[in-house]
């Protein structure tokens, strides 16, 4: 099975780069805030007594005030979205809200864990349908945080976008958000697919593109999955993304190359 390092460095390389010297993206020297705290929690839920109840709350604050944050952007109105963070490798156990809930109101004893069946596991409520592409994600990517999205900006950008399969963000700044990007001069392109009801059927047309995906996919009408090594890593990533289709909405209405 491919590693996480692994896994960055085929994504990376799929990234074009103007740079040839591209180094590994370095927290001190990115666009990222100061450190929450808490960082490591997804691999400390693997702690027995009191330290391993103190990791798996700490990621449960984690999650939620990661939700709330994103509820406010109005990245996830009404009840929106679904977020989901690693809590155990082996077996797999994925954190997340229960299907239906205002992610800006959730409180830790309303989220459920999930097992690699998208089954609960622990937790009232209902696993969203959704969870299947966490699922998906996480074991392709080996990734250890999935943040998806429905902002206005990438429902309409990739419904505007399903025909050319993809959008192609280059020149920005802010791309050096992204795990490896050390330059301006990159272009991304996030794949975009086909919308459907029917998970399976969707996860199955994601598949084959998730490897080389820079830390996103777009669902046409639908939103933005995005992910990262940790949640705070998914979580930069989401909001550099949402950043970049932003400057794209508006780069379009004005005419800028
Ligand atoms: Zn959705």
């Amino acid at each position: 099975m491919a590693t996480t390092e692994d896994k960055h460095r085929s994504t990376d390389a799929l990234i074009s780069h103007a740079s040839s010297a591209a180094q590994p993206f370095n927290e001190t020297s990115s666009l990222a805030g100061a450190p929450t705290g808490a960082q490591s929690a997804n691999t400390e839920s693997t702690r027995t007594g009191s330290a391993a109840f103190t990791a798996v709350n700490s990621l449960q604050q984690d999650l939620i005030n990661t939700m709330t944050d994103l509820h406010q952007r109005g990245w996830c109105d009404g009840t929106g979205g679904n977020f989901s963070v690693v809590a155990n490798r082996d077996p797999l156990t994925l954190l997340m809200a229960p299907s239906g809930v205002d992610k800006g109101r959730v409180t830790a004893d309303a989220l459920i864990e999930v097992n690699a069946d998208g089954n609960v596991t622990k937790g009232n409520g209902r696993a969203s349908a959704e969870t299947l592409m966490h699922l998906q994600i996480v074991e392709r990517c080996q990734c250890g945080a999935v943040l998806h999205t429905h902002s206005a900006n990438a429902t309409v950008l990739s419904k505007q976008a399903l025909h050319k399969g993809c959008i192609e963000l280059e020149g920005w700044e802010m791309l050096k958000g992204l795990r490896g990007i050390t330059t301006h001069e990159t272009t991304i392109r996030v794949p975009v697919v086909d919308n459907n009801q029917d998970l399976e059927i969707l996860c199955k047309t994601a598949k084959p593109l998730l490897s080389e995906a820079p830390y996103g996919l777009l669902v046409a009408g639908h939103g933005l999955y995005a992910w990262g090594a940790t949640l705070k890593e998914a979580r930069r990533h989401v909001e550099i993304l949402e950043f970049l289709l932003n400057v794209h909405w508006k780069q379009q209405l004005l005419g800028v190359r």
